[in-house]
């Protein structure tokens, strides 16, 4: 068996299309369990990845596990418009417990990408007006409409146009601020002249169905903008009638520390696209709105076979338990604050990190030119590779590429924590002395 895999591994490249540019880092795995994965090489890999923010329960959670099982006991399929059943109703009833104010509707999708869509779709439909205004930086998945709004400098763009119906505007990223300058005032005005001047040249309110960002930013290298600014956002969109759309598809199911980012930054949005951590690995997603929102879903224009399947909603009641059960929001919060620290430790051992920031386990860790301070991507992927050889999974943010994201599952220990920076520390270590 073991040989059998290791001769499939080596044919990946005729075997699967390519999954990143740079294919780093593909650990073959035979199992996963809590926070470790478990190596064809016979390793054991301390997982700082989560399935990018996905095992927030940690993996093959015993109850997750079971609940799949006793799930396919009785129903594997359920195409909606055809059946109905339980679990998609007690999981729409149990999750709108935990959403944002009046957030308590759902229609249940399989990939963040469809929840995005759906959210974008909603936002046209229901306000009837064209545009919808995103921001730089921001990954809102790859279908034609998630990539028309995923509006980053990079490879999002290579093969395929804006799709005309678009705006983009700057993220606030708190390193761009000038010195000695209030951080709140100078975003909160910033964003105000970068709508005057979009409704200026570019559009007007009135044609903006909706505003949709994450918020905070992943893929374009864990940014956590100011809350203020964030609450100025919901005043400008009510300002002009527009509909505010998070994408909370890495940020939701506790990894801020809260059940999602919305309640971090104590600002609600019209609608918010939920996904990875939701299940626990099983694909499933939602868009979610209010009741009023939701009774004008674009029906024809949005549907779904696999969505909100009987199997993914049990992972997903399972899933909501064990992260009440076991305080994982709290965790998630205390081990955060501890990592955050530890790490800045580290800084002052190694010039190549550069700023360090994280709400929650959600950490970014810049790595950079000890001389210039400027991104240093080709060096992270050294150090990713050689923390790998230690036996710690980390994963880069794939739009801002010398950022290492630090996402491990919310499950995670002080004593896991320091053993993966250890490695780290280690990988850094010898990653300095080649160069
Ligand atoms: N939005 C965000 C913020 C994401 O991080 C991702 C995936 O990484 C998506 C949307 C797309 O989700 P999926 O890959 O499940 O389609």
């Amino acid at each position: 068996m073991s040989n059998d895999w290791n001769h499939l591994f080596n044919r990946m490249p005729e075997l699967l299309a390519p999954t990143m540019a740079k294919d780093h880092p593909n650990l073959p795995v035979i199992k996963e369990e809590g926070c470790y994965y478990y190596g064809l090489d016979g390793k054991q890999y301390l997982d700082f990845t989560s399935g990018i923010a996905t095992t927030n329960v940690g993996h093959r959670h015993p109850k997750v596990v079971q609940a799949i099982k006793d799930g396919a006991d009785q129903l594997l399929h359920g195409p909606s418009g055809v059946i109905m059943y339980e679990s998609i109703l007690r999981l729409a009833d149990e999750l709108g417990k935990v959403t944002p104010g009046n957030l308590d509707c759902f229609f249940f999708g399989n990939s963040g990408t469809e929840a995005i869509e759906g959210a974008l779709k909603l936002a046209r439909h229901v306000t009837k007006r064209p545009y919808v205004v995103s921001f730089l930086g921001c990954f809102h998945g790859r279908s034609m409409g998630a990539l028309s709004v995923t509006t980053s400098k990079s490879k999002y763009r290579q093969f395929q146009q804006p799709s005309g119906l678009t705006y983009q505007i700057p993220y606030a990223n708190p390193k761009e601020c000038p010195e000695n300058v209030d951080v709140d005032a100078y975003f909160e005005d910033k964003l105000e002249k970068d709508f005057n001047t979009l409704f200026k040249h570019q559009v007007t309110p009135e044609e903006v169905a909706a505003v949709i960002l994450e918020p905070v930013l992943g893929e374009g290298g864990y940014i956590i903008p100011p809350k203020s600014w964030m609450k100025k956002l919901r005043e400008i969109c009510d300002r002009h009638g527009i509909l505010l759309i998070f994408d909370e598809v890495q940020t939701g199911f506790g990894r801020t520390g809260e059940w999602f980012a919305a309640q971090t930054f104590d600002v609600v949005p019209d609608i918010m696209a939920i996904a990875k951590g939701i299940a626990s690995g099983i694909p499933l997603s939602a868009t979610v709105a209010s009741q009023e929102l939701m009774k004008k879903w674009p029906l024809g224009t949005h549907s779904t076979t696999f969505g909100g399947n009987p199997i993914g909603c049990s992972a997903a009641l399972a899933t909501l338990e064990v992260l009440q059960e076991e305080n994982l929001l709290e965790n998630a919060k205390e081990m955060g604050a501890y990592a955050l620290k530890q790490l800045e430790l580290l800084k002052e051992k190694h010039s190549l990190i550069g700023d360090i920031r994280g709400v929650g386990l959600m950490i970014g860790i810049e790595i950079v030119h000890p001389e210039t301070g400027e991104p240093n991507g080709d060096a992270l992927f050294e150090i990713l590779d050689l923390a790998l050889e230690q036996g710690v999974l980390f994963y880069f943010c794939g739009n801002a590429s010398e950022v290492i994201r630090m996402v491990p599952p919310l499950s995670v220990t002080k004593e896991q924590i320091d053993e993966g920076l250890a490695m780290l520390d280690q990988a850094i270590h010898l990653y300095e002395q080649k160069v």
